[in-house]
Formats: structure tokens, C-alpha cells, sequence
């Protein structure tokens, strides 16, 4: 069989398949150098403090999963559990994060409520009392943190490599192979590679690797940029977000400020990012923390984002019999890596979905049952 997409689902599906199902007739193929994607170019950030139940079930795997995933692959990942920490700003989202917070226990996630003294101790740098949007509290997964991205695309490919799966880096797929109503190869820069089973897991190029084999996804491609500040001493020892705007922010080991916000908003595939949104972003971290304003931005990126339609992925086989889709990240597909590896490498070895990834099938946008985290309907910039 046949990945196309060496990021972190491509490479983890593939070591799934061969060291837990003893499938190792795999390629993996990679367009440019593995680990360039969006994959080495995210914040970092794991988490499961999720909203819709089925997502904090599928999340909190993948949380599991990387709390064991060093000694797995025998590979320093630097897995971080330093905690993620949602201020709230208003009573309405007390009550919203609240009802989250209940909502993760009792599935047998973690979550605990900080009061505005608890973060004041926790991130003396907060501007709790600031005038737009004081801070009344924070809402804290303790297990959530951060794990060093191309680590994780580097001990999934060795992995992968030594249960005997192919690794093909420079080797673009340009077209999908089909005959009576299946999948038999791709069509690559260096000619045709047979294969019964083809799986995408290729981000933001879903829609466009779907349409050459005459499908149309509910995923558009957006931009998200991400920043990184000089280095400093240690400052934040918590991944942070902020609940009037959007950012994020944690401390690198190298202590660079790591912090981004939302996506550009319009379709695009370009890996760079408009100043428009970093002035946004820009904005949001100095009203949190002012002290932020003294700090220079060493480096700005971006990264092509799959959103799909009700802001959950897509781990599914489709209309065409041995296409597998995995995609439809949106923001958060770095933190799903183990689990989206594990539950796609179930799905094309059992040829049924896992029961923890059941409810992100393609045909959820043909009945209506959507995943709609936030509630908010088919609109990526709102997601
Ligand atoms: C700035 C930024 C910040 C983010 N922050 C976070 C975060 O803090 N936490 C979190 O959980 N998520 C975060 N994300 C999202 C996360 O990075 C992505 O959802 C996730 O990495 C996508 O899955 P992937 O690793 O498989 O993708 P990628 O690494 O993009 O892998 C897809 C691969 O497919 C290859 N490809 C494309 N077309 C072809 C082709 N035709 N032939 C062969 N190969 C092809 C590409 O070259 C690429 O290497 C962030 C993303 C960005 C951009």
C-alpha cells in the first residue's frame, strides 16, 4: 500500500500498520523532505480539552498515547507536560468552561478550575486587572504541555523505517490510478506505483490530491502563521491561551516565546502569512501580557491548514473503494498525531473504523450527524 504525505499521520500510520498489524509493504511518499510540513512548522501544543464528547474520547488517546510514545519508539520526544491553561474572561465563559471541564472528568480526561489568585501564582506576567478584558480565572489541564515537533516526525519515520516500511522523499504523487470503481496505484514525478490501498494524509492538499481522483472534500485550505520571540529566561511555564482573542503562548527549551493566533481567513497556500493577522496577534499579546512588548520576533512562519466543515477531522474510507482519507486537522491535528496514526492504521488493517475514531467519517457530511466542536457551523475562520 501506498501513503502519500510523509508528516506526522503519513509517517505514523505507516509505523502503526507495520509494528502493531505486521503490514510492511508500505511507502511512504513525500513530495519534498519528510517533517517539512506542517509538522515541523506547528506550536507544539497536546491537549484533549475538548467539547464534544467523541473528540475529548479521541484527543485524550492521543494524550495517552504520547505519554508513552518515547519508550515506544526509543526516541527522545521531549513530551512536556508543563499543563495548558484557558483564561476566561467573562461569566458566560466561566459557565462554558466549566461545563467542559465536567465534561472531561467524566470521561476520564483531566481538568481543574483556577480561580484569578491560582493564575496570578501560576503566570505572575498576566495582566489580570487589564482594561479591556480582565481576567476572572483559567481553566487548567494538567496533563496537556507541548512535544518537540520533527522529534515526532523523526521517531515515527525511524520506527516505521525499521519495522520495513519504504520511505520515498522528492517523490511527488501527481495523479491517482483507478480502475472499475478502485484504487490501483499513483501516479508519481518518477512513473506508477501499484497499490491496493492508497492512503491520503497529506494536510492542507487534501481537497487537491482528493480531485485527482474525481473527489470533492467538505475541507478548505487555509493559512496559519505562528511566531517565535528572542530568547529569554525562563518566563512561562505553562502553555497559555487567551479567551477575549485569539492567542497562545508557550516557553521554548531554548526559551523563545512560541505564540500564534488565527488563520489568515481567506484560501491559500502559501507557507508565509499576512501582516495583517500578525498585527492581530501582535495585539492580543501585549493586552494579555505587557511585558511581551520589550521582546523582539526572531522568526514568523506559516502552514497550509485542511479545515473542514464542522472544525473536526476526517478518518474515513471514500467513495472510491481503497481510498482512505486522514485529514481535516484544522488547527490541531499536531496533538492527534498518535492517535490519528493508530486509529487510520486500524481502519485500513481491519477495513472498519475504530471505535474511538467511528464518528470522523466522511459520510457524517452526507446524513447530518457533523462533529461541531464549537458550534458555530461550516465557517473555518469562526472554527
Ligand atoms: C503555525 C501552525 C501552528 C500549529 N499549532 C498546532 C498546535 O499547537 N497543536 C496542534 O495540535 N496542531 C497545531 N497545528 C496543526 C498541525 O500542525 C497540523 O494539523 C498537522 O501537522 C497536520 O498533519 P501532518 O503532520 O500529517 O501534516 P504535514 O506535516 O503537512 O504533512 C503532509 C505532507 O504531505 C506532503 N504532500 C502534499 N502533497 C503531496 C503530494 N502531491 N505528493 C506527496 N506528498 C505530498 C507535504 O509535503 C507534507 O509533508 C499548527 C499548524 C500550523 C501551521
Amino acid at each position: 500500500m501506498v501513503i502519500v504525505g510523509g508528516g506526522g499521520h503519513g509517517l505514523a500510520t505507516a509505523y502503526y500498520l507495520a509494528a502493531h498489524h505486521g503490514i510492511s509493504d508500505v511507502a511512504v511518499l513525500e513530495r519534498g523532505p519528510i517533517g517539512l510540513g506542517n509538522v515541523g512548522r506547528n506550536t507544539t501544543i497536546v491537549r484533549s480539552n475538548y467539547f464534544h464528547p467523541d473528540n475529548i474520547r479521541f484527543y485524550d488517546l492521543s494524550l495517552r498515547l504520547w505519554e508513552g510514545l518515547e519508550r515506544e519508539l526509543n526516541f527522545n520526544a521531549m513530551v512536556s507536560q508543563r499543563g495548558t491553561l484557558n483564561l476566561f474572561h467573562t461569566e458566560a465563559q466561566r459557565d462554558l468552561f466549566t461545563r467542559r471541564a465536567n465534561l472531561m472528568r467524566l470521561l476520564g480526561a483531566d481538568a481543574q478550575s483556577l480561580d484569578r489568585e491560582q493564575v496570578r501564582r501560576r503566570v505572575p506576567l498576566v495582566d489580570l486587572d487589564n482594561g479591556r478584558y480582565p481576567v476572572l480565572g483559567g481553566f487548567l489541564q494538567p496533563r496537556g504541555g507541548t512535544v518537540r515537533h520533527d522529534a515526532v516526525a523523526w521517531g515515527y519515520a525511524r520506527g516505521a523505517s525499521a519495522a520495513g516500511v519504504d520511505i520515498v522523499e522528492h517523490c511527488e504523487v501527481t495523479g491517482i490510478a483507478c480502475a472499475g470503481g478502485r484504487v490501483t496505484g499513483v501516479h508519481t514525478r518518477h512513473g506508477l506505483i501499484g497499490a491496493d490501498v492508497v492512503c491520503l494524509a497529506v494536510a492542507g492538499h487534501s481537497s487537491h490530491l482528493a480531485a485527482m481522483a474525481g473527489l470533492r472534500l467538505p475541507i478548505e485550505t487555509h493559512l496559519l502563521q505562528a511566531f517565535v520571540s528572542e530568547a529569554v529566561k525562563p518566563l512561562i511555564d505553562v502553555v497559555l491561551t487567551y479567551g477575549a482573542g485569539h492567542f497562545y503562548v508557550s516557553q521554548s527549551d531554548k526559551g523563545g516565546l512560541v505564540f500564534g493566533g488565527g488563520i489568515d481567513g481567506y484560501n491559500n497556500y502559501g507557507q508565509r502569512g499576512t501582516l495583517p493577522m500578525a498585527e492581530e496577534v501582535a495585539a492580543a499579546a501585549v493586552t494579555l501580557l505587557p511585558g511581551l512588548a520589550r521582546l523582539k520576533v526572531l522568526r514568523q512562519w506559516g502552514g497550509v491548514m485542511d479545515m473542514s466543515m464542522d472544525g473536526s477531522p476526517i478518518i474515513s474510507t471514500t467513495a472510491l473503494a481503497g481510498l482512505v482519507l486522514n485529514g481535516g486537522w484544522c488547527y490541531g491535528g499536531f496533538k492527534a498525531i498518535p492517535a490519528g496514526g493508530l486509529t487510520t492504521a486500524h481502519l485500513i488493517a481491519h477495513g472498519s473504523p475504530h471505535p474511538l475514531a467511528a464518528h470522523l467519517s466522511l459520510t457524517r457530511f452526507v446524513t447530518g450527524r457533523i462533529v461541531d466542536e464549537r458550534g458555530i457551523g461550516p465557517y473555518p475562520y469562526a472554527h
